[in-house]
């Protein structure tokens, strides 16, 4: 007997990611995202193997407030594999953007095993900006963390305000000399 797969939508793109924190490159991705397709979701991984310094509510408030002037985006949680999660939604579309070369080779894997995993899912890639190329998050922490009074001007480079805003907060009650997060 087969099962009948519900179908999916692929006007419905999602943008799964750690996004910890957001940079205005995410943001980029998401906005032109919404200009492809009829509904945007932002979907924020839950890896309990690794420790990031946002919570997950941290981040998922963090972004619905970024995006709240996007009214085709929606932002949410997930656990597990993402194609899982884009067929829980009824989702046809896995959006990613991609920086550099190096993005292009583990994107290229990740994009064949999630084919093998669900076929019906079609990923789609956008390009970095111009501009938007160099941002990771990594490189927000390292420069959040290790940059001094007066750098915030070069946070505002990376991220959008109401991240610089919860940077702010969390790395003052943060203790001196903890490790950075990945
Ligand atoms: P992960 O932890 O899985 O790498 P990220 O949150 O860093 O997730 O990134 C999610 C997606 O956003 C990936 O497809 C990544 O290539 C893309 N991305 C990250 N930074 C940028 C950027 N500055 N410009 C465009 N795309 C980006």
């Amino acid at each position: 007997m087969t099962v009948e797969s519900p179908r999916l939508n692929r006007r419905h793109a999602v943008y799964a990611g750690s996004f910890d924190p957001l940079s205005l490159g995410h943001l980029e991705v998401i906005r032109r995202g919404g200009e492809l397709f009829d509904r945007v979701t932002v979907a924020i991984g839950i890896n309990p193997a690794k420790s990031p310094l946002f919570s997950h509510q941290e981040r998922l408030t963090i972004i619905r407030e970024v995006v709240a002037p996007f009214p085709k985006v929606d932002v949410a949680c997930f656990e597990g594999l993402a194609v899982n999660f884009l067929r829980s939604i009824g989702a046809g579309v896995m959006l990613r953007g991609l920086r550099t070369l190096t993005d292009i080779e583990s994107e290229f894997t990740m994009t064949l095993a999630n084919h093998a995993l669900d076929p019906e899912i079609e990923t789609v890639f956008l390009m970095a900006s111009e501009g938007y190329s160099h941002i990771s998050s990594s490189l927000i922490k390292q420069v959040a963390l290790l940059g001094q009074d007066g750098q915030e001007h070069s946070l505002a480079k990376f991220v959008p305000p109401a991240v610089i805003t919860a940077l702010r907060q969390k790395l003052k009650s943060r203790p001196v000399g903890s490790a950075l997060p990945g």
